[in-house]
């Protein structure tokens, strides 16, 4: 290739992030921490520090077979300095869309606890960051979930009762008093400051997200940008094409809303819903429609259906905003629950299930597992006392177990209103002014058009509308499109959706990019022949990094 054909060569990234959530910062971080520690005891920390640290300007003697890896060796392909770029379909920053939506519902603390968080550094990030500020007061205590301890008797009962396998008593939860200090929810402007001071200590804040709309992906090798025929990625995205090497999934629930049509039949099935709303399209809350009728003094009803948190912050917001009363609607019996997930999956026992989870023999059971931790919806007790104190007032009306079956617009001279049905019928329902539904997002890999071509030419496994995905949550071996956040529940577990997987896929991604990047350069080492003595080197670093076997170092080559 000739000079001048090089200069005009498109840049090639070594990563493409898309989706600038959480989950995407969680992966960026880790991919420039050097002394990751937030999932390794404080001792293995230290070790794995050490020898980051000094692992290459010593000599390391071997234990088993004494021989000295001498220092001043090559320094192989470290993943801080990869060249990183992330996507976001709607902002240029990381976690716009997260901020918005919580900003949108009002809400002033997060569900989860202080541990789950998207810093690499340390497995108490933010614990120590809140004390690090002076902004301990903004961490408000989770009740009913710690010093819960087990009787002697109880223990002894529970030894002495069959379980099975895989059941509630197997996973007992104990948290004791120790661990009180983590079962605190951040508020959302510390959760969110720290994410900014993560981004801003890992150098990712200048440039490197940009606001692009993902349209396509496609790997192959690139006529005039791949040199000797190296198969790249090419991401189309609404501003053009971009190449890169690796690309890093990372966009949350991924498919688009949907609201559930059946009710609305006299529209089709494309038509805009006038005065309806899905709670992830919200752009002001209430809609300017019923905020014109408060304050013309008129009074309001709106219709919320769901039966999950947001669904409640939604029916708890509109109260406060001055909605006359509102009418909440759910599918299910109301279901309480501290945490989206059972303490069971997220607590520091959560080995157990996790363990349970991993062995399963398919994709199938994994994928049962998740669905039986996570349920449906559900609300935290502090958002149930809420609605409760909202009921007493005669406010709010809930109704459970209960179904829209249909939904009439009639306009009068006093403006459209939503004449509607259930499935138990209620008698004196009002005309709504608005209906909201929060009732998620359907996550179904096959329907997501970005990964047609994917799909196509290098298809892969998918299981209850979530991909099949390598231990390594790459696409498959032969294809370095790695997948976090809730399309890897079927590898994560059930607190893969949430902040709880962002760092434990980070881990696994950034390894398994470092990985791919050695194989690189022992690739271009071996064609000039220097690659035998490093081959061992690297299989030593693997085993310090608690990824390859002990023995494969040992190999004489
Ligand atoms: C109101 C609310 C409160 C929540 N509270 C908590 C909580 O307290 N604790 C908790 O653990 N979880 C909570 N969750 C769940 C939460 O969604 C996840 O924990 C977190 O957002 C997951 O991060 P993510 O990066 O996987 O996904 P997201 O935060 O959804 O980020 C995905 C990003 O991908 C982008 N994207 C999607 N498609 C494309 C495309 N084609 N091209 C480019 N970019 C694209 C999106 O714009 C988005 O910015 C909450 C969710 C909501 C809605």
């Amino acid at each position: 290739m000739s000079d001048t054909s090089r200069q005009t060569l498109p840049h090639i990234h070594d990563v493409i992030i898309i989706g600038a959530g959480p989950c995407g910062l969680a992966v960026a971080a880790r991919l420039r921490e050097k002394a990751p520690g937030a999932i390794f005891t404080d001792e293995e920390h230290r070790r794995h520090r050490f020898l980051h640290r000094y692992g290459r300007s010593m000599p390391l003697k071997q234990v088993r077979n004494g021989r000295v890896t001498c220092c001043g060796r090559q320094t192989p392909s470290n993943t801080q300095d990869l060249d990183i770029v992330a996507l976001d379909a709607t902002h240029n920053d990381w976690c716009g869309r997260w901020n918005k939506l919580f900003k949108c519902y009002n809400i002033e603390h997060l569900r989860s606890p202080m541990f789950w968080h998207v810093s690499p550094a340390d497995r108490d990030a933010l614990l120590g960051y809140a004390y690090s500020q002076s902004r301990e007061n903004e961490l408000l205590e989770i009740h009913h979930c710690v010093g819960k301890e087990v009787s002697k008797h109880m223990r002894k009962r529970t030894r002495t009762q069959k379980c099975s396998a895989h059941s509630a008593c197997n996973a007992r939860v104990e948290i004791n008093e120790r661990d009180r200090i983590d079962y605190f929810n951040p508020s959302q402007a510390l959760f969110s400051d720290h994410c900014r001071s993560v981004a801003s200590r890992y150098h990712l804040c200048n440039g490197v997200v940009k606001k692009e709309s993902v349209q396509d992906i496609k790997f192959d090798a690139v006529q005039g940008v791949s040199v000797n025929d190296e198969p790249l990625f090419t991401v189309t995205t609404d501003q053009g094409p971009q190449y890169t090497r690796t690309v890093v999934l990372s966009v949350g629930p991924a498919n688009q809303p949907s609201i559930p049509r059946h009710a609305f039949r006299a529209f089709s099935a494309s038509a805009p819903l006038p005065q309806v709303c899905h709670s992830t399209q919200i752009e002001t809350f209430p809609d300017p429609i019923v905020r014109t009728r408060i304050a013309l003094g008129q009074r309001t009803n709106v219709l919320v259906i769901g039966g999950g948190l947001t669904s409640a912050q939604l029916s708890d917001l509109a109260i406060r905003k001055g909605v006359s009363k509102v009418w909440h609607l759910m599918r299910s019996p109301i279901a309480i629950k501290t945490f989206d997930v059972e303490l069971s999956w997220m607590s520091k026992y959560r080995n157990l299930e996790q363990a349970y989870f991993y062995s399963a023999d398919t994709d199938e059971e994994r994928l049962q597992m998740v669905k039986a931790a996570r349920g449906g919806g559900s609300i935290p007790p502090r958002y149930h006392k809420k609605l409760k104190e909202h009921i007493s007032r005669g406010r709010l009306e809930l109704r459970t177990e209960t179904k829209l079956v249909d939904a009439q617009l009639v306009t009068t001279e006093a403006g459209s209103r939503w004449k509607v049905e259930t499935e138990p019928a209620i008698e004196d329902m009002p005309s709504f002014d608005f209906i909201y539904f929060a009732t998620g997002i359907e996550t179904d890999v096959a329907s997501l058009p970005y990964l047609r071509t994917m799909r196509e030419t290098h298809p892969i496994d998918e299981m209850g509308g979530l991909p099949c995905l390598t231990e390594q949550l790459k696409w498959r071996d032969d294809v370095p499109l790695f997948v976090t956040g809730r399309l890897a529940s079927l590898r994560l577990g059930a607190a893969g959706p949430n902040l709880g997987g962002a760092r434990t896929g980070a881990e696994r991604i950034a390894l398994a990019i470092q990985e791919h990047f050695e194989e690189r350069q022992n690739e271009d080492e071996a064609s000039e022949g220097s690659a035998v003595g490093d081959r061992n080197e690297n299989e030593w670093e693997r085993f310090v990094l608690g990824r390859g076997s002990k023995y494969s170092c040992l190999v004489e080559h």
